[in-house]
Order: C-alpha cells, then sequence, then structure tokens
C-alpha cells in the first residue's frame, strides 16, 4: 500500500526533500530514498510499505524491554528498510530488503490492533526493521492501540528529525534506542550515519517521560574498546541518568561481517563491570548466558528483584509498587511485572 508521507518538502522541478530522518534525502521524481521505502512520486513524497508487515510474533516482551511490563508477552512487528546500513546489521534480511525481493503481506492500523487484543496483550512493539521508515504507519496503529488502551514501543536508531519524533512521541510509550558505538567516525564508516542527532533523541525521550532503554551491541575491533564504552556509559550518567537500563547485547556473525567471531563472553563481562563500576544501576547482557546478568538487583542493598533467563522470568521479589522490597527503593519499572 502507498501512502503520502508526511514530513517532507516540496522543491522546485519535482524535487521533494524528506524531512522524516538526519539524512534529509533530497529527491527527483522517481527516486527512492536511502531507506528504500520512500519516493518521490511526481513531487509528492510516498511511503511506500504502508501496511506492508514482514513479520509478526507474540513474544516475551524482555525482548525489547526490561523495565516495561516485565514477564508479560508483546505483539512484535516489523516491516523492511532503514536509515542505516550498518555493516553487522543482525536484521540484515529486512532492514537493508528491497520490498519486492521480500515476502511481505498487508495489514491495516485497525488489524493490527485488532490481533494484538485478540492474543490478550496490552503492547505492540515495533522491532527488527527500523520503525522510523514505517513512520505514518506506525503512528496510525498507535493512535488507534492507545484509544484501547495499548501501548506502543519502538525498538529504534534514534536517526530521527525532532520534529517528526514531536509528533511521534505523544503516541509512543516506551522505546529501545540502539547505540551503534561512541563516535561520530564509527557512525559515519560504518553505518552511514551520524551520531549526534541519536543522542538528541534520547535526551528529548527522557525529557518527554517516555520510557527508555539502550542498547549497545558490541562488535569485536568495531566498538568494544573499554575507552569508547566508557565514554557512552558516562555519557548516559551524566546526561540521561544513571537508572536508565542498558543492554550490551552479543553481536553474531551477519552481514558484510560474516568473517568475525561472536563477541566473546569477556567482553560483554568487562563491559558490564565497566558500566556498573561508572555508576549505572541496571546493566544487562544480552544473547549471552551469564548467571545474573539477566537479573535486575537493587542498586542499593543489591537484593535480586527480578530473576531472568533466555528472555523469561523466573522469581520477582517486588513490593506491589515496584519498590525493593528489602530498602524499601522504588525501582523504575513501568507496569506490575508478571511470571
Ligand atoms: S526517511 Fe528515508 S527518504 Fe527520508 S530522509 Fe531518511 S533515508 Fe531519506
Amino acid at each position: 500500500m502507498i501512502k503520502r508521507a508526511e514530513n517532507f518538502e516540496g522543491l522546485e522541478n519535482g524535487f521533494v526533500k524528506c524531512k522524516l530522518c538526519q539524512k534529509m534525502c533530497v529527491l527527483k521524481d522517481g527516486e527512492e530514498g536511502a531507506c528504500r521505502v520512500r519516493v518521490n512520486y511526481n513531487g509528492t513524497l510516498y511511503s511506500i510499505s504502508y501496511g506492508i508487515l514482514s513479520t509478526q510474533s507474540i513474544q516475551p516482551i524482555e525482548k525489547v524491554l526490561y523495565h516495561f511490563y516485565p514477564g508479560t508477552k508483546t505483539f512484535a512487528i516489523s516491516s523492511v528498510g532503514c536509515t542505516f546500513n550498518c555493516l553487522w546489521c543482525q536484521n540484515f534480511g529486512i532492514s537493508q530488503a528491497k520490498q519486492a525481493s521480500t515476502i511481505t503481506y498487508e495489514m491495516t492500523a485497525q488489524d493490527v490492533v485488532d490481533s494484538a487484543k485478540r492474543y490478550g496483550v496490552n503492547t505492540i512493539s515495533f522491532v527488527n526493521n527500523e520503525p522510523i521508515v514505517w513512520y505514518e504507519f506506525v503512528k496510525d496503529v498507535s493512535k488507534i492501540g492507545k484509544e484501547s488502551g495499548m501501548k506502543n514501543i519502538l525498538f529504534t536508531n534514534g536517526y530521527i528529525t525532532l520534529d517528526a519524533l514531536k509528533d511521534l512521541v505523544k503516541y509512543v510509550d516506551a522505546v529501545n534506542l540502539d547505540i551503534k558505538g561512541f563516535s561520530e567516525e564509527l557512525y559515519q564508516k560504518y553505518c552511514n550515519g551520524t551520531l549526534a542527532p541519536v543522542l538528541d533523541a534520547a535526551k528529548y525521550l527522557i525529557e518527554n517521560k517516555v520510557h527508555l532503554e539502550l542498547t549497545y551491541l558490541i562488535v569485536p575491533l568495531i566498538n568494544d574498546s573499554l575507552e569508547e564504552i566508557g565514554k557512552f556509559v558516562d555519557w548516559v550518567r551524566d546526561q540521561l541518568n544513571s537508572s536508565v537500563p542498558i543492554h550490551f547485547a552479543r553481536f553474531f556473525p551477519a552481514y558484510k561481517f560474516q568473517d568475525r567471531p561472536p563477541t566473546p563472553a569477556d567482553t560483554l563481562m568487562a563491559a558490564a563491570n565497566l558500566a556498573y563500576e561508572h555508576g549505572l544501576e541496571y546493566v544487562y547482557v544480552k544473547n549471552v548466558y551469564f548467571e545474573g546478568l539477566e537479573d535486575t538487583h537493587c542498586p542499593r542493598c543489591h537484593i535480586q528483584l527480578i530473576s531472568r533467563h533466555n528472555f523469561n522470568i523466573s522469581n520477582i521479589n517486588l513490593t506491589s509498587k515496584n519498590e525493593c522490597p528489602n530498602c524499601g527503593l522504588k525501582i523504575p519499572i513501568v507496569g506490575k511485572p508478571s511470571i
């Protein structure tokens, strides 16, 4: 389905300028943007992936967020396209694909919300490919969902213009934002993007009370130095706050980085230790098993509050107000955790 895009400006001679992401593509008639799913037809920009899905599944919300309705299931959907081209993309089959070469199907925004309700979940998650390039559909689903009590979650690279983000956050309840590394050079060299707007988006989300968690996929020899990880965690502590949950994720060979080994377990452990040493309070490791590193602990008295394994919760030790039962500290968890 195609739909007239939001966030663009018509220019002379049939050109348009897309203002959805920080790439700000200027496109001639018939040309598609770098995300491959927004096209200029006769001086008007269209989303060509509106209502086009590549995957849908019911999954543990822990695959997306740890501090948002822990232990529940979420209806996770994705489409195709991305604003970045990260050479290690773990979802390159849909993020870097052309829509025409991908198996897809159509749903209306109402269908998505109705499906979520039928499955008995209270959250819809936009995951796997970049949801920002699906902006109009994400917004319509989220609007309808919100009217019937759904919470909406994005897993995004955060490379959106602030104007577009301002409009979208009215409907978004929670975000997991991917940080690709902590240098402009890395973003430009490996992702075709820039870091500064991503950090601005993270700040904006916090300022506007959107629940935020951050994921840092550690890619061997790319962003795995403790110096770079230290800059990242210091920025989180100083510019966001020390209670923002951080997920260090393990890289597996993918896309253009098929020849690299998975992230060594020791590297993930060292990153987590560093983050704790630098004052972050909720630090997790994903895609590799370390006893305790999927669990939530009280940052004040250190008792275990939520026990997790492989995205599933086996024990909850919190008061009904999400406080530590031992020292009374309020834990930044949205919603009632369940097993
Ligand atoms: S959303 Fe797509 S078309 Fe728009 S600026 Fe970004 S990459 Fe270009």
